[in-house]
């Protein structure tokens, strides 16, 4: 692995200029300091050098945003947009994203670590294609006529019809791991729906929400429509979740925070939606083509270093495979390089922090503990930079911790099983129900697993392909609420029913 010195120099111009200055907060139009004059380092993971300072927002920043956020919605021009003055603006959108892929690629790769490359045709493409597919909604979201039998007298007539209303003021709450796919995967949809919003990016990652921000100003969306607080969890994303003029949050992250939210939100009854975490089964069946299954379990785990919540981190394979895979498993990680994403080359690149690094280096010594096998990694790369090596631990259990524990680093537990019908018991023993891949050529397991498996999506021969019209969310502790498709507009969305006597 090449050290890194400078990750900064590896920087388009545009890039280069974006972080070579104090980033502000987008509140009401205006790009503003924090009201306390706060700001914090957001560090490159490639080095664990500042990159620059961001400013910190907290609970008097919140509180000015959200307010905003109610002008715009309330009295503002967006709710007097047709809805195709609305898909107008986000397609604009869409469109300077797209014109600004590359600097925003850079940004990703420099901010959270990722690689460049798969930054940009993974992450970047998603958004744009996220904002295009919900720039068709707003003229299409409408409500029924309904056929009323109320009792009337007989000179009476009552006549029904639904309103689909957007909610209000939406609180957003994102994770690290794809900063501006989650600002896409919230933004638009409730966008489309007519909502105004208060974003909170992780501290982590907070420079494509930037500048993103700047492209939703050039793009010309009215003044407070879009808000955008940098800060971290315990201070601004506490104070969105209890503003009492915020209607719904919106959360994706861990577990854990997503219930400390919940429980917040109930106090005023807002409506939430929750994107958490996972440990999602890969299932490779006695049937399954190797060639497909072993590249495809690597794949499900090591891309983003495992910090997807979608991964494939626990691998399934059936006794008499169990030593092919394992040796095609150790060989395909280690052709895997190793190193900072601005190199379009290294394919496994640092996870986001300092604290996740640890997070995943304690699990990995925690799987030694609980008598895994480790095949592949198990260590640090480099001395300086939060590179985990591509981990494969063997002869795991459901009993173990490293099993049942979302790790979200680049570290896969496989574990045998000697007979077909237990398979569906193994998937679903966890908390968990995100995602499921099942590797096999025969459609009768697929018509036979399928439904057994609870997960909000269950991918066959694939994993962890995401596209905007399939609804993505989770089954029990991964969270309530589907984005993405057309059933994320249950969740930006309220039913208003009216009833006319004629
Ligand atoms: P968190 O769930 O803590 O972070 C997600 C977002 O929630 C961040 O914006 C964070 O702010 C914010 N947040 C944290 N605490 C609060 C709070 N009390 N009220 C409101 N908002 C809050 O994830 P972490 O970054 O701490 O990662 C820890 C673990 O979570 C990972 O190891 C992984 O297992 C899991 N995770 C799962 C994700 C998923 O997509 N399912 C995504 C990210 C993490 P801040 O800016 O301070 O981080």
């Amino acid at each position: 692995m090449d050290a890194i010195v400078d990750s900064k120099a590896a920087l388009g111009e545009q890039a280069r200029k974006f972080v070579s200055e104090t980033r502000k907060m987008l509140v009401d139009g205006k790009w503003v300091a924090a009201a306390s004059g706060k700001t914090f380092s957001t560090l490159d993971p490639a080095t664990g050098a500042p990159i620059t300072e961001v400013c910190e927002g907290d609970k008097e920043d919140i509180s000015q945003a959200v307010l905003a956020a109610r002008r715009a919605f309330e009295d503002g021009p967006w709710p007097n947009m047709t809805p195709s003055e609305r898909e107008h603006l986000m397609h604009r959108l869409a469109d300077l994203i797209e014109a600004n892929a590359d600097e925003l690629a850079e940004l990703e790769a420099l901010d959270n670590g990722k690689n460049k490359a798969i930054a940009r045709m993974v992450d970047i493409n998603l958004a744009i294609e996220t904002f295009r597919y919900m720039a068709g909604w707003p003229s299409k979201i409408s409500g029924d006529v309904l056929p009323l039998s109320t009792p009337r007298a007989p000179d009476q007539q009552f006549f029904g019809y639904t309103l689909r209303e957007p909610v209000g003021v939406i609180g957003q709450i994102i994770p690290w791991n794809f900063p501006l796919l989650m600002c896409a995967w919230k933004l638009a949809p409730a966008l489309a729906c007519g909502n105004t919003i208060v974003l909170k990016p992780a501290e982590e990652t907070p420079l494509t929400a930037l500048r993103l921000g700047e492209l939703i100003c050039e793009a010309g969306f009215p003044d407070g429509v879009v808000n955008i607080v940098p800060g971290y969890g315990h201070t601004a994303g506490a104070a969105l979740t209890a503003h009492p003029e915020v209607d719904k949050i919106a959360f994706t992250g861990s577990t854990e925070v997503g219930k400390i939210i919940a429980r917040e939100a109930a106090d005023s009854m807002k409506k939430v939606s929750m994107e958490l975490g996972g440990k999602s089964p890969a299932i490779i069946l006695p049937d399954a083509d190797l060639d497909i299954a072993i590249p495809g379990a690597v794949s499900a785990i090591m891309f983003n270093q495992g910090q997807v919540c979608c991964a494939g981190s626990r691998l399934y394979v059936p006794d008499n495979l169990y030593d092919a895979v394992i040796e095609g498993l150790a060989e395909n990680v280690s052709a895997l390089k190793i190193g900072s994403g601005l190199d379009p080359e290294n394919m496994v690149n640092p996870l986001v922090s300092e604290t996740q690094f640890q997070r995943v280096m304690g699990y990995i010594d925690i799987g030694r503990e609980e008598g895994a096998s480790v095949i592949t990694g198990g260590k640090r790369r480099g001395d300086s930079g939060y590179f985990v090596e591509p981990t494969i631990l063997a002869d795991t259990n459901q009993d173990m911790k490293v099993v049942q524990e979302e790790i979200f680093g680049p570290v896969l537990c496989v574990q045998r099983y000697s007979d077909v019908s237990e398979i569906t018991r193994l998937a679903n023993d966890t908390i968990y129900g995100l995602g499921a891949s099942l590797w096999t050529r025969d459609v009768g397991n697929i018509m036979r697993f399928v439904p057994k498996i609870k997960a909000g999506t269950v991918w066959v021969n694939c994993h962890n392909i995401l596209d905007v019209a399939m609804p993505f969310g989770g089954f029990k502790q991964s969270g309530y609420g589907r984005e993405l498709g057309k059933d994320v507009l249950e969740l930006y969305t309220q039913t208003k029913s009216v009833c006319i006597m004629a």
